[in-house]
């Protein structure tokens, strides 16, 4: 059986046939192209994967951004502070991220949202547990209620599913038994917001206002809360949900990320766009600033 003659049949047996050729024969790691020796549902080879490290390094105490070394030296390790998070106290109780978003992990999550690759949130699932473990000793006794970042309605049919959602549940699966977090989707997004790119702090929190909304503000009321979303970027998006749920009555709002853009790795950002970046560009907090200048 030629590839050539399934690829010219029509109709249903055609598709069958293709995807049964993609099954059997496993294509190549569509992070560095070398070719797959294993079948996986992930096409992400196990150096690729192996690269995807947790951030190391002195970080501020509060949101997870990379500290240089005048402001880690300026107090103790434990508490370090980044100059954001020293002019204006953070919404949230603190934000933690497992990796940078750069390279291999950043096209692993633009595999998920925009190639549709849904077994990539299993592995961000595990990274996810990895940053809610840098929270959980100082969670609470009782239940944390587990809220993803949702999508608007629009981008939601669009793609199928919400990235946020998905790796919240990989995430737990990974934690069961898991009595410490609950898994509560009471945030709704009311209105699409437009890009986020060249906007300044103060005009990317005026383009979130009124964008979220809490449905059932019992599930959250009187609790400590933990945001989860793919991407890090400003703190904009995830700073205007911890606001709405305080609102709503939430004691305590944390927040973890798969990933996080740093200062540092946003310097030697490059100019050349990278692979999914024009789908990226549609999307609101998930294009670095770097990328924004000219625009
Ligand atoms: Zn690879
Ligand atoms: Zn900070």
């Amino acid at each position: 059986m030629s590839v050539s003659r399934v690829r010219s049949g029509h109709g249903w047996t055609a598709q069958i046939a293709e995807s049964l050729f993609a099954v059997l024969f496993p294509s190549d790691c569509r992070v560095c192209g070398t070719a797959l020796v294993k079948i996986s549902r992930l096409p992400v080879c196990q150096d690729c994967l192996d690269s995807m490290n947790p951030i190391a390094g002195g970080l501020c105490a509060i949101c997870g951004e990379r500290l240089f070394s005048s402001y880690a030296a300026a107090s103790a390790e434990a508490q370090a502070r980044c100059g954001l998070c020293r002019r204006i106290e953070p919404v949230f109780a603190r934000a933690a991220a497992y990796g940078s978003y750069e390279s291999g992990l950043r096209e692993l999550i633009h595999l998920l949202k925009y190639g549709g690759v849904r077994p990539a949130a299993n592995v961000l699932g595990r990274m996810l547990a990895e940053a809610i473990a840098m929270l959980e000793p100082e969670f609470p006794a009782e239940p944390v209620a587990l809220v993803p970042v949702p999508l608007h309605r629009t981008r939601l049919r669009q793609r199928g599913f919400n990235q946020a959602e998905l790796i919240a549940r990989a995430a737990m699966k990974v934690r069961r038994p898991d009595n410490r977090l609950l898994l509560c989707p009471v945030l709704e997004r009311k209105r699409e917001t437009t890009s986020q790119i060249g906007l300044t702090s103060h005009q990317r929190r005026e383009n979130l206002r009124g964008a979220f909304g809490v449905l059932g503000p019992e599930a959250v009321k009187g609790r400590e809360v933990l945001v989860v979303d793919d991407v890090y970027t400003t703190g904009a998006t995830v700073s205007e949900c911890a606001r709405v749920l305080r609102r709503a009555g939430a004691t305590k709002v944390w927040v973890a990320t798969v990933a996080r853009t740093l200062k540092i790795s946003a310097q030697h950002m490059e100019i050349r766009p990278a692979a999914g970046e024009a789908e990226a560009s549609i999307e609101t907090e998930d294009v670095p600033m770097a990328k924004a200048v000219g625009t």
